[in-house]
């Protein structure tokens, strides 16, 4: 693209980085329900003015009916004094006499209780979706191969945190997200973003393509989501340029049936300069002699080592002029910024790309993406130290996924895999390619909690498992006759390796319409439950389905109780 071209085509973006857009439009982000104000009765402590008439359910749905209003936020106890205002208004008086005990009700009013406890259980369900403040920097991360469904939880729960940060991976990672039955899909600019009141962080770890980045934030643009104020690049973190792609096609292209998988993104390339010390970071642009002077000496050491490639100079450092304007505003110092932020009080939630078995260190080494998607790159993708750390948070699909080469022990080769593959609509966000499918890993699972030190589980997708008659989990690796005691570094033996599965019946009824862990068939509770025993980590969340508020959330503090549980009796 020409500098003239660049011009044209980032007027618009440029005017509006500068000016308040009156067609911007709020996005509706918040999701604790909101309740008016209720004052507590001069009779009864348990009574509100805004009582239950007996019979009736009104007060429940008039609550949520407020809730879109915007009233005063309730918390999770609020509503539970509520529930119990509500059911006490029902059972007609403001304490419960012995002859108007459970016992005493009648089947059909039973009924119609316990449909109202549902009602309260939903509200209260809802009221939890968001985590108290905390002092913390609390972590959403991928436990698997990646596209777990990480993009869904850290949108629900950005509309809490005042800075939402990136902090490692490029444009290779990649959220897709559902809001009011639009599809928004992000690989630079974290999911934070649709949240207007969050500051959304690129961190120092990230690696970032500014064409991609651009496209970003048009489609942003266009999809009348204000970004102005709201996106901060790190002046540390690196450019990755056109050529880094192209070296990457090349790379893999030249591996033949060895080939990694990459997105062909260009980001193990850019981390390879990053590494090499010859690098270009956003701060550089600042400079912009310098910048032009680094650059020529980088296109050099890679047309050395790349003879057959042609890098049209001039024409990228024109487009490097060109763009600076419009990104020199969006460059901070995010290390101090996001510490300023903490430390005044400010929520940060980090948002994982990519996952545990990728991760460079800890993947399934060479088959693994080029930094560290695991918890470390918290600390070393943003700066910030690991006593500020709070929630971490492992995004866990029901099953496992995988895109790309490399080791698979659970992955499913036969129509079973094509089935979840269709059912869980498997194929890529970055490339559309189809996902190899398989069950769900527990000795994986476990070496993801060893690692990371999840402190809960989201576990997502569960409702791709409706239809199926019966579900495996994979719960022990054999290899050579014995059990495989740690996650083996060793390709051969992973690829090797038996898997030993445990069967679960499974549910057979769609989860869809479930809100609350009660509500879930029994065979679905015991599916999560027996994932919680195996890797003695709570679910706190369970997806059951592509949407927003297609979540349970089994509260705050939801803690499991595996003590003297010995794991390695399963
Ligand atoms: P991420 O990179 O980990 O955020 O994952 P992706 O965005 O690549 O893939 C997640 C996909 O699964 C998106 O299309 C989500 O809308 C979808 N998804 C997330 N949670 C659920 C769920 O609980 N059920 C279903 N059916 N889809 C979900």
């Amino acid at each position: 693209m020409t500098g003239r071209c660049v011009k044209m085509a980032f007027r618009n973006l440029l005017g509006s980085l500068g000016r308040q857009s009156k067609s911007s439009r709020p996005l509706k982000t918040t999701f604790a329900p909101v309740l008016p104000t209720v004052a507590p009765s001069s009779s009864s402590p348990f009574l509100f003015s805004t009582s239950a008439r007996a019979g009736s359910t009104a007060p429940v749905t008039g609550m949520l009916r407020q809730s879109r209003n915007g009233h005063q936020k309730a918390t999770s106890s609020d509503l539970a004094v509520l529930g119990v205002a509500i059911l006490v208004g029902y059972m007609g008086g403001s304490t419960l006499p012995a002859e108007q005990s459970p016992a005493h009700v009648d089947k059909k009013k039973e009924e119609e209780v316990n449909q109202l406890l549902n009602k309260i259980r939903r509200v209260e369900s809802q009221s939890r979706r968001v985590p108290a403040p905390s002092p913390s920097v609390d972590v959403v991360l991928g436990s698997q191969w990646g596209d777990e469904g990480k993009g869904k939880l850290v949108d629900i729960l950005s509309a809490e945190y005042d800075v939402v940060a990136r902090v490692a991976g490029g444009s290779n990672a990649g959220h897709t997200i559902y809001v009011d039955g639009r599809k928004y899909k992000f690989h630079l600019v974290p999911s934070g973003i649709l949240n207007p009141k969050a500051v959304c962080v690129i961190g120092n770890g990230v690696v970032v393509h500014v064409p991609q980045l651009i496209t970003e934030l048009q489609e942003l643009e266009a999809q009348a989501i204000d970004f102005r104020g709201r996106l901060l690049i790190s002046d540390r973190a690196h450019i990755v340029f056109d050529f880094h792609q192209m070296v990457d096609g090349y790379n893999e292209d030249s591996l033949g049936r060895n080939k990694i998988g990459t997105t062909k993104k260009g980001i193990g390339p850019a981390y390879a300069s990053k590494i090499n010390r010859v690098g270009l970071r956003f701060g550089d642009l600042r400079d912009w002699d310098d910048f032009e002077t680094r650059f020529r000496a980088l296109v050099s050491s890679i047309e050395a080592r790349y003879p057959r490639l042609k890098i049209d100079v001039e024409e990228q450092l024109a487009y490097y002029r060109d763009i600076r304007p419009i990104l020199l505003p969006l460059i901070r110092d995010t290390i101090e910024f996001t510490n300023a932020a903490f430390d005044s009080g400010k929520k940060v939630l980090v948002e994982g790309a990519n996952a545990t078995m990728l991760d460079i260190d800890f993947g399934t080494y060479p088959y693994v993406t080029s930094s560290n998607p695991s918890i470390g790159s918290v600390c070393t993708g943003l700066g910030i130290a690991p006593n500020k750390l709070g929630e971490i948070i492992g995004t866990v699909k029901s099953y496992c996924t995988r895109v790309g080469e490399g080791p698979f022990p659970t992955e499913l080769l036969d129509a079973q895999g094509d089935e979840l593959r269709n059912l869980g609509a498997e194929f890529g966000t970055t490339t559309g390619r189809p996902r190899r499918c398989g069950w769900l890993d527990i000795p994986q699972l476990r070496y993801s909690c060893l690692v990371n030190g999840f402190t809960s589980l989201n576990l997502t997708k569960l409702d791709v498992l409706d239809g199926l008659k019966e579900i495996q989990i994979g719960v022990r690796y054999l290899y050579a006759g014995k059990e495989v005691e740690s996650m083996p570094s060793s390709l051969r033996v992973l690829s090797e390796l038996e898997v030993e599965y445990e069967s679960i019946p499974g549910w057979e009824q769609s989860l869809a319409k479930c809100r609350t862990f009660e509500e879930l068939p029994p065979q679905a509770r015991a599916y999560v439950k027996r994932i919680e025993e195996l890797v003695g980590v709570p679910v706190r969340w369970i997806g059951v389905g592509p949407g927003r508020l297609d979540v349970i959330d089994r509260g705050e503090g939801y803690t499991l109780e595996v003590k003297g549980v010995n794991r390695r009796q399963f």
